[in-house]
């Protein structure tokens, strides 16, 4: 593909996959429980190929699977991620019997991943961590310390954990372990957010861990958890556009039908070229996307410039689109259970996750100027 047109047989399975979170995955996200695992939802997309496709396909394919899951499904949506990201440091840097054990199990969605990286005390820092792994005998540590704001916590099977094995040595000192939930002195706590989003704490109380559990080398684990987010930051931008899409054809279809003066909404013209203005931003963000997910996949040397700028523009991009939509629907947008209500409580929090829009600017500027 070229970095502005999809190939027909890549748009036919976006409009394939919108099909299935509509008419599969929309209802079984609606049986579930706000805040907590639907491990019904996560073992359909098992069942339907998804999360096997997380890891031997690239970044282009993990775009488009986010923007069209979450374009009709967002719960959907974001159990396919939490899987990525809790699972892709197993996929790249996990021992033969870890992935193994591990992976099959997760493709197939009876198993759930989470991916520990932030602290009270170390979020857009997280180099700062201090989740302690201190030495217990010749091949073993000890976890103790806390983790926040932690997706599929404290209910997932099992934890990407960074830790930090050589204090003082900021990013040069972390190591990542595969840590079971089941292991003796880890628990956790559920916590409520904006949206409804399976999400809690996790405190470690002397968690054992030995050499089996590593995933990758002693203090080589910032790596590890920059290698995962490289991947998935333009992956964040496609969960964005397909909210604004999902959002735009919403007002789209109000205003062509809604009468108010004497006429339609949509021959207002501050409507219509409101309307333009946003089709135009989003498409511009999904092209950005897509520029960014191909540069990963043929491994270009400016991914990290590209992959800021193209979550940046579209994280910001859907808050203003969704914003938008729900003023042109008026009180019905607001109302409890209305797409748009979702959408403005879903929207938000991916400007702050995954490196907040002001540490994005940073890392443009920091390429800028290399
Ligand atoms: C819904 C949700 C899900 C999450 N899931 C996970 C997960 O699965 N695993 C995980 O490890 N973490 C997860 N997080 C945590 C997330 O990664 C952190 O919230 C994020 O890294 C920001 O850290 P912080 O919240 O501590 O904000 P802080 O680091 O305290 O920053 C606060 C604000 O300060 C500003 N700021 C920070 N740094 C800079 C800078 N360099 N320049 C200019 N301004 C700056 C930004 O506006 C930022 O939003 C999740 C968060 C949310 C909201």
């Amino acid at each position: 593909m070229s970095a502005f047109a999809l190939e027909p047989k890549e748009r036919a399975w976006c409009e394939e996959l919108r099909t299935l979170a509509a008419d599969t995955l929309r209802p079984l996200a609606e049986r579930g429980e706000p805040g907590r695992i639907n491990r019904p939802l996560i073992e359909a997309l098992g069942e339907l190929g998804l999360l096997g496709r997380l890891f031997d396909s690239g970044s282009l394919d993990l775009c488009l699977m986010r923007e069209s899951l979450a374009y009709a499904c967002t719960e959907a949506e974001t159990a396919l991620a939490l899987q990525g990201l809790g699972a892709h440091p197993v996929h790249a840097h996990g021992s033969p019997g870890q992935r193994a054990r591990w992976l099959p199990e997760v493709t197939a969605g009876r198993a759930v991943a989470a991916f520990a990286l932030s602290e009270p005390g170390a979020g857009s820092d997280a180099a700062a961590l201090s989740l302690a792994a201190e030495p217990d005998g010749a091949a073993g540590w000890r976890l103790t310390g806390e983790k926040s704001w932690i997706s599929n916590a404290p209910q997932a099977d099992f934890y990407t954990v960074f830790a930090r094995t050589t204090p003082d040595a900021g990013a040069r000192g972390v190591t990542a372990f595969l840590v079971p939930a089941d292991r003796a002195g880890l628990t956790g706590g559920a916590l409520e957010m904006l949206s409804p989003h399976p999400i809690g704490t996790l405190s470690f109380d002397a968690v054992p861990v030995t050499r089996v559990d590593l995933l990758g080398e002693p203090d080589r684990g910032f790596r590890v958890a920059m290698g995962t987010l490289n991947l998935f930051r333009p992956s964040v931008g496609a969960f964005a556009v397909g909210m604004a899409q999902a959002a735009l054809d919403a007002t789209l279809a109000y205003t062509r039908e809604r009468r108010a003066f004497g006429g339609l909404l949509k021959d207002l013209q501050s409507v219509a070229h409101q309307v333009a203005e946003l089709a135009t931003r989003t498409e511009a963000a999904r092209l950005l996307v897509y520029a960014a997910a191909a540069a990963y996949d043929r491994g270009e040397s400016d991914v990290p410039r590209r992959a800021a700028m193209a979550k940046l523009l579209a994280t910001e991009t859907a808050q203003q689109v969704v914003d938008a939509a729900v003023q042109l629907h008026g009180a019905r947008a607001l109302q409890r259970g209305h797409l748009l209500e979702h959408l403005y409580r879903e929207v938000r929090a991916p400007r702050i996750y995954e490196g907040a829009t002001e540490v994005q600017r940073t890392i443009i500027a920091k390429e800028l100027y290399a």
